[in-house]
């Protein structure tokens, strides 16, 4: 198979690791020929180049929301999942009121355009989250609200005619996601439940759960139905203190919280998007040992002992090659072991080899 990824970062080049192993090629599409996927595709295109991409390709798949209108009426064709399921994860508004017509259960909201946030903000009540329509990714564009004078910061990095998503803030047990996977003939499969936990609005770490959360399940499962999506779709969640299950975001593409699943599944995420959108059968999304994983946030390979870090038995290194800046995601190391337990202890020592802290 000849697979096309629009966006080289680091999501397609895992997928591309993965697919090999298939005997598949890629063909990427990003601006950056330096980009982690650019680097490994058996060729690179840049947007100005997608007609010939498109030549290249038996199917195309995305592993970044945010492609230029031009490229995505160009490619819409051949692109799976379908970009009609990708409509609904650009826009932040148009994803929540999916939710609310079909009923799926997520934070209270209201919209708002930039002239008036302000008034919308004090209407709707605090503390909020502000949320910018568009291209947020890992906590940017995102406001917590406290006192109505937080919105002068969304005011001053924003501009007028943009619109916005009020969202109540949630005061969270703990955040979950799962990742399913859908082929064309309806079958599907559901990777284990992860608890993941955040800081600052990004993922720093994440671990494989035996708890089985049933109404998230049926959540993620109905949700590639009514999508009729083929590949994979993770599903962010909050799980309350009340015991109520609310979606937080969609995602229809590989997840920072599914890479784990390199190490500690029979079938990677990755591979599994490659077997649906080109017919093969799913693989197998049971755990072969207990998995975790953290992310490299900021952080060159010179800011950490290396050789600590692999000495910790399970622990390996994914280094995307990518230029650093603050708060970037680097790289992530995966974790396996024996039980969930031993996946925790290894991970906090992880915190401290990398981050010179102990888990929050
Ligand atoms: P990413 O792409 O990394 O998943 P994102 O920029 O799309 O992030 P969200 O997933 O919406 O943003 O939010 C990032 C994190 O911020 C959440 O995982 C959660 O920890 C926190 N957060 C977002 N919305 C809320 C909310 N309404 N209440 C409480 N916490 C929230
Ligand atoms: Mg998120």
């Amino acid at each position: 198979m000849r697979v096309g990824i629009l966006g080289g970062g680091q999501l397609g080049w895992m997928t591309i690791l993965e697919g090999r192993k298939l005997g598949f090629d890629f063909f990427v599409l990003d601006p950056d020929p330096k980009a982690p996927a650019s680097r490994v595709a058996d060729r690179w295109f840049p947007p100005e180049r997608v007609e010939e991409f498109i030549r290249e390709c038996h199917v195309i798949t995305y592993e970044f929301e945010h492609i230029e209108e031009e490229v995505l009426k160009k490619v819409y064709d051949l692109t799976t999942p379908s970009l009609s399921v990708l409509e609904v994860k650009r826009s932040r508004l148009e994803e929540k009121g999916f939710y609310r017509r079909r009923g799926y259960p997520t934070a209270d909201f209201t919209y708002a355009g930039y002239e008036e946030l302000e008034r919308v903000v004090k209407d709707f009540g605090l503390p909020c989250v502000v949320k910018s329509e568009r291209l947020g990714y890992d906590g940017k564009g995102q406001y917590r609200i406290y006192q109505q004078e937080d919105i002068k910061k969304v005011l001053s990095n924003h501009a007028p005619g943009e619109r916005f998503l009020v969202e109540r803030l949630i005061d969270f047990n703990f955040e979950f996601s799962i990742i399913g996977v859908r082929d064309a003939k309806g079958n599907t499969r559901l990777y284990p439940t992860t608890i993941n936990y955040h800081e600052r609005g990004v993922l720093l770490y994440n671990k494989s759960t035996s708890l089985k959360i049933k109404e998230a399940e049926e959540i993620v499962l109905s949700l590639m139905e009514d999508l009729n999506l083929v590949g994979l779709l993770a599903v962010e969640f909050f799980y309350t203190w009340d015991g109520r299950v609310l979606i937080n975001e969609l995602a229809p593409r590989p997840h920072n919280t599914g890479h784990y699943s390199l190490d500690a599944c029979y079938t990677s995420q990755f591979e599994n998007l490659l077997r649906a959108i080109c017919g093969l059968p799913l693989g197998s999304t049971k755990l072969k040992a207990s998995g975790g994983m953290v992310n490299l946030l900021g952080v060159s390979l010179e800011d950490f002992d290396l050789h600590r870090l692999l000495s910790i038995e399970g622990a390996k290194l994914y280094w995307y090659g990518k230029e650093k800046r603050p708060g970037r995601k680097m790289g992530h190391v995966n974790l396996v072991a024996h039980s969930e337990q031993e996946v925790e202890e290894k991970i906090e020592k992880l915190l401290e080899i990398i981050y010179h802290h102990e888990p929050s």
